[in-house]
């Protein structure tokens, strides 16, 4: 077996720049296909979801999904594309099983929209500096059957064709090539991935298949003015793996020139198990599609009203979300991003933190008791037994002191344990609460005997020195002093002493 990685000096890494462009393609999340009324849902009997249109029959014709055009103009505002008002579909011709029109509907030089771009953090992310990617363009297309080449008795000597998803809506998103590290493909991969979740235009599962990527990488020396050869890594399926199969090309160019050869335009498969990417084919220069407009469909015309309309459904995206929840809530960076990670944990942390009683202690327990009890159970935050409600009371307790943090914790155990609300389990094992002021009274006086340093601070005009005693008389009374009660008393206490 092939080693994973090639050695080069540091020096030798050095005197290179690598290049990046990534094309990836989304599957939309609209209910028919792009160009006809058949189902568009992943799996099911191979060859069910098909008819005449996107099986390729003679003489059937395409008619354009507009939840497709819909979704496109969603998607592109959110990268910041220009929308073209008017754009145009083109075939594309190529032979293949998978794809009996053959021919794949296709945008080419009019897409639905163009000069977007996305901001990554830079290089490694170490300087703190954003980096603006340029996306080229956006635009809409076909994808094509399956090939299924295992599973069956005859495998060996037969392949089989599933329809099921040609002619499922696609959109190509193309980046300039603007990336410069695999930290940055991946920053760029995770964060396009978020916005579409945002929009809600696909469910981007990479297992599924509803979101592709081809990495193009090349290399060139430092301070060179043309870009190197490319080379199209393929059949990448997860941002992690992409990520390691961008730095093993980048090393394995840098070592072809190295080596005195030339870099060879071609496609490459990422081998996972080794850690290295083959060759798959070399991609003849005269790659030629023979691309002209699709003379079965008009013209796709968005005018100003219904892209307006469109738009009126643009959610709030989520750099510019973590920037308001960090501003609205005083919560930290980090703890932002964790939220803004999905668009329904975001929704829980602003219902909750709209009514609890202080939104940075929602968000520290959901981020640390709470995330931490679900990892424990295996369970998604969707699948917590704690409600709304229960989050807020317990937020409230614990910031008013009512409970202190050990019991907190053993409530939200139960609570986990039994799959009940916080507030069950709340109602069932609240603590009695002394309300009884002599009782207080004496604690207070025996933690002011115990302190007399912190008592000197106090009335030496350090008044805030009080909550210090409130905490060591919550502590004595196990957590159940009335904490009104003994804050009145605290003071009053420390006022004589
Ligand atoms: P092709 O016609 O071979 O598909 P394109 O010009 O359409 O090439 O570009 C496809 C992708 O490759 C884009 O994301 C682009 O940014 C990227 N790309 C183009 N040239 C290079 C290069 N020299 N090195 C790295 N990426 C590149
Ligand atoms: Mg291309
Ligand atoms: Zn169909």
């Amino acid at each position: 077996m092939m080693a994973a990685s090639v050695s080069l000096s540091p020096d030798v890494l050095a005197k290179y720049q690598p290049v990046i462009g990534l094309e990836v393609h989304v599957q939309l999340l609209t209910e028919t296909k792009a160009f006809c009324g058949c189902i568009n849902r992943y799996g099911g009997e191979p060859n069910t979801h098909v008819c005449p249109t996107c099986l390729g029959l003679p003489g059937a014709l395409p008619v354009l999904n507009r939840q497709a055009v819909e979704y496109a103009v969603l998607a592109a505002r959110a990268i910041h594309c220009e929308i073209r008002e008017r754009s145009v579909f083109a075939r594309k011709n190529y032979f293949y099983p998978d794809n009996p029109k053959g021919y794949q509907i296709s945008q080419f030089d009019k897409p639905i929209a163009e000069h977007g771009w996305l901001d990554v953090p830079e290089g490694d992310g170490s300087s703190g500096t954003m980096k603006r990617i340029g996306i080229t363009r956006l635009h809409m297309e076909e994808d094509a059957g399956k090939s299924l080449h295992d599973g069956f008795a005859d495998s060996v000597s037969r392949t089989y064709i599933d329809l099921n998803r040609c002619g499922t809506p696609l959109l190509e998103i193309v980046s300039e090539p603007d990336l410069r590290t695999p930290d940055e493909v991946f920053e760029y991969l995770t964060r396009l991935k978020e916005i579409l979740l945002y929009t809600g235009v696909s469910d981007c599962n990479m297992e599924e298949g509803s979101l592709r990527c081809d990495a193009n990488v090349s290399v060139m020396l430092k301070g060179a003015s043309q870009f190197g050869t490319k080379a199209e890594v393929k059949n990448v399926n997860s941002f992690r793996y992409i990520r390691s199969a961008v730095h093993y090309e980048i090393e394995r160019q840098i070592a072809v020139i190295e080596d005195g050869g030339r870099v060879v335009q071609e496609s490459r498969l990422w081998n996972n198990a080794e850690g290295r990417t083959y060759s798959m084919r070399s991609k003849e220069q005269a790659h030629d599609y023979r691309y002209f407009p699709e003379p079965d469909l008009p013209a796709l015309v968005v005018g100003a009203a219904w892209q307006a309309e469109i738009l009126r459904a643009l959610p709030e995206l989520p750099e510019a979300r973590r920037a308001r929840m960090i501003d609205e809530y005083g919560i930290s960076p980090q703890d932002a991003a964790t939220f803004t990670s999905t668009r329904a944990f975001a929704d829980q942390f602003e219902a909750a933190a709209k009514k609890a009683r202080s939104p940075r202690r929602v968000a520290s327990l959901l981020t640390s008791e709470i995330t931490m009890r679900l990892r424990a159970a295996g369970m998604e935050m969707d699948a917590s037994p704690i409600t709304l409600d229960g989050l807020v009371l317990a937020a409230d307790l614990a910031e008013s002191g009512e409970i202190s943090s050990k019991m907190l914790k053993a409530m939200l155990d139960t609570a986990f344990l039994n799959r009940e609300d916080f507030s069950v389990v709340y109602a069932r094992e609240k603590p009695q609460q002394i309300s009884d002021s002599s009782v207080i009274e004496k604690l207070v006086e025996e933690v002011i005997a115990a302190n007399p340093r912190q008592v000197e601070q106090f009335k030496g005009g350090k008044r805030t020195v009080s909550a210090f005693f409130v905490g060591q008389v919550m502590k004595a009374s196990k957590g159940q002093a009335n904490p009104a009660l003994l804050n009145e008393l605290v003071v009053k206490k420390l006022d004589e002493a």
